[in-house]
């Protein structure tokens, strides 16, 4: 008999974004005539740009020639692009990496959620909350996160992020084993300083933590004093993995790319003591479990480092920062009190007169005919604020904010 993983029931059956289809599909039913615009899921709408489709045409062409075919790449990823990443995305902030730090993948998601492998089931666990959801729910799968109580689980550290801390968590007053940090945040839109990221590296270098920092929205910040790497700080190389995704950056949630540190320094205590450097283990399991990324892909990948690709998809985050900015100009003039959209392209909204998260979704649904995430469905402390999304079109995204006057009032 085979016996399940029974760890996976202890998951909530819904997924926040099949709640929110399911009212939506509930509303058409009812209306349908509306035209539901939706600033809810986390996905671009821009196409990609003209140096990323030139480079994948030329590696479809070469993958057709018996000298240009490639077949099973490394598991690490090509050096063309681990090179590209190490020169434009790390040299230019004064970090030095080592080649084989680097871990071409098929978006941050897969490592985010498969990085867990490399720890003991009974470490301690901490979030910021509200957070991407990836990371606990990777957690409960194997039994670490522990049982669901009234939205929280029993074995996770929640630390939580509100308008009173300014969305930074406050340093933990005791040991954490392991620390999720995401900035620019999603869900909140929000970033962190230098000297704050600074409190936490020093915190987990004292602590013995491990950091997972997830970097997805790096490319978002407008403000050049806002950290884009933990590496930015010193001592991050001792206590922290960083994962970094060509989704957001350049538009490739459909085509599968980013890539993740592992630097060599980083090591994890066994039982009696002795110390193991992950990048030796995350190479083992890549390598085990993973055939690489597409060669197409990290062809498409390598373009945006070229001198029109960086222009090209400068102007696509520009033009998705023309949105959050309109967004939060309207928001505010209608006296709602919101967070972030600056240096991310979320703006996270405290619901007006107090409702609750799944009350304000449902009032500018049938409204507005407009869709946004409630915050709840990110955790506890998410509860009364919901997510925008200034991945519209700019036109849809005009049309929505006029409905949401019309229908909430100046
Ligand atoms: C979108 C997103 C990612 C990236 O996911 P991919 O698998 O690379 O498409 C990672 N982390 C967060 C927080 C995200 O929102």
């Amino acid at each position: 008999m085979a016996l399940v993983n029974e760890h996976f029931l202890k998951l909530p059956n819904n997924y926040l974004f099949a709640d929110i289809a399911k009212k939506v599909n509930a509303f058409r039913v009812t209306h349908p005539k509306a035209d539901v615009i939706s600033l809810g899921i986390g996905d671009v709408t821009q196409p990609l740009c003209p140096a990323v489709t030139e480079a994948m045409h030329k590696a479809v062409d070469e993958m057709s020639t018996a000298e240009g075919f490639h077949g099973y790449g490394p598991e690490q990823g090509y050096d063309f692009l681990r090179e590209a990443i190490l020169k434009h995305d790390f040299l230019p902030r004064g970090i030095h990496l080592d080649i084989d730090e680097i871990f071409i993948n098929d978006g941050a998601k897969s490592d985010t959620g498969n990085i867990q492998e490399l720890i003991r089931w009974d470490n301690s666990i901490g979030v910021t909350d509200p957070i991407y959801p990836v990371y606990i729910d990777s957690n409960v799968m194997i039994g670490r996160a522990g049982v669901l109580e009234n939205g929280s689980w029993s074995n996770v550290i929640y630390l939580p992020c509100t308008a009173e801390n300014n969305f930074v968590p406050q340093l933990p007053n005791r040991r954490i084993d392991v620390i999720y940090l995401c900035y620019p945040n999603n869900p909140t839109g929000t970033v962190i300083t230098k000297d704050e990221l600074r409190k936490w590296v020093n915190y987990a270098l004292k602590n013995d933590t491990l950091i997972f920092y997830d970097a997805a929205y790096q490319a978002y910040i407008q403000d050049d004093s806002i950290p884009h790497s933990i590496y930015e700080i010193r001592g991050a190389r001792k206590c922290a993995i960083e994962f970094h995704s060509y989704s957001k950056t350049a538009g490739f949630t459909g085509v599968r790319c980013g890539y993740t540190i592992v630097p060599k320094d980083l090591t994890a205590a066994t039982l009696d003591g002795k110390r193991i450097a992950l990048n030796l283990l995350w190479n083992r399991r890549q390598s085990t479990k993973f055939n690489g990324t597409s060669y197409i892909s990290q062809r498409a990948a390598e373009a945006i480092y070229t001198p029109e690709g960086k222009e090209q998809i400068r102007k696509t985050i520009g033009y998705y920062m023309e949105n959050a900015a309109k967004m939060l100009s309207v928001f505010r003039s209608m006296g709602l009190e919101c967070y972030g959209g600056e240096n991310a392209p979320y703006i996270w909204m405290k619901t007006p007169s107090d409702s609750g998260s799944w009350q304000f979704f449902e009032q500018l649904l049938y409204s507005a005919n407009v869709v946004c995430t409630p915050g709840v469905g990110f955790g506890p402390s998410g509860e009364g604020y919901v997510r925008f999304t200034a991945f519209g079109s700019h036109e849809r995204t005009e049309e929505a904010l006029e409905r949401i006057i019309k229908s909430l009032g100046v």
